[in-house]
């Protein structure tokens, strides 16, 4: 999955408003963040098999690190942690505990069964969404569009970098996606986990996008009335 885990992060503003989009991507994505990186070490291990399923190229052979339910919610624990202690915000951190693992949750539906709930001899899971090439995209597209609804809805533009920020990140979203879909196999490992670095791009974007909107329905501090 890729554009509903950006959906649900778009989505999560609404639970909490004052915690930044950038931080909300950060959480839903971490997993297929740190995934090209586990690859690169040699940590984790992918196959590249063309057609592997409808969708995608991929056997995802062993990748209990980041995306084992345990490993997910391990890797919440720490973030929310982490956000706690930089912001002392419980509710946000805890929503951002929560998003690692809602990761987890949305690999199941369209995963074919890859997915272990933890590191070792784990079952593996997935309800094979990807062998339906529709029904994945409707998924997706509806997963963003959703949370796009909510966060458009919880915020508003305060200046034109506010409101056409978040028309490019949609697009830049959207496209890669598409372009994923389009695209040849990877020539190698590799060639996937540098390309998919890419995804990083869209943690500082969300950031620099939130920061030039505002939550609708908060009144700003009201300046002190001047006596004259
Ligand atoms: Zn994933």
């Amino acid at each position: 999955m890729f554009l509903g885990h950006f959906g649900v992060g778009f989505g999560a503003k609404t639970l909490q408003p004052r915690v930044s989009l950038g931080t909300l991507f950060l959480a839903a994505q971490l997993a297929d963040l740190v995934w090209p990186t586990l690859l690169l070490l040699g940590v984790e291990r992918v196959r590249i098999v063309p057609h592997f399923t409808a969708t995608n190229a991929f056997d995802f052979v062993y990748y209990p690190f980041t995306h084992s339910l345990v490993g997910e919610l391990v890797a919440g624990l720490l973030l929310g942690l982490a956000y706690w202690l930089l912001r002392r915000n419980a509710g946000g951190a805890l929503l951002v505990g929560l998003l690692v693992p809602s990761h987890w949750l949305l690999d199941l539906v369209v995963h074919v069964p890859d997915l272990p709930l933890y590191p070792g001899a784990s079952p593996l899971l997935g309800l094979g969404m990807w062998n339906h090439l529709v029904a994945t995209q409707v998924i997706e597209f509806a997963l963003l569009g959703l949370g796009l609804w909510l966060y458009m809805r919880r915020t508003r533009a305060r200046n034109g970098a506010g409101r056409y920020g978040l028309l490019v990140l949609v697009v830049l979203l959207a496209l890669t996606h598409v372009a994923g879909l389009f695209s040849p196999a990877p020539a190698s490992v590799g060639a996937l986990a540098w390309g998919a670095q890419v995804l990083w791009l869209f943690v500082p974007l969300a950031y620099w996008v939130d920061r030039n909107r505002e939550v609708t329905g908060e009144t700003r501090p009201a300046s002190a009335p001047s006596i004259s």
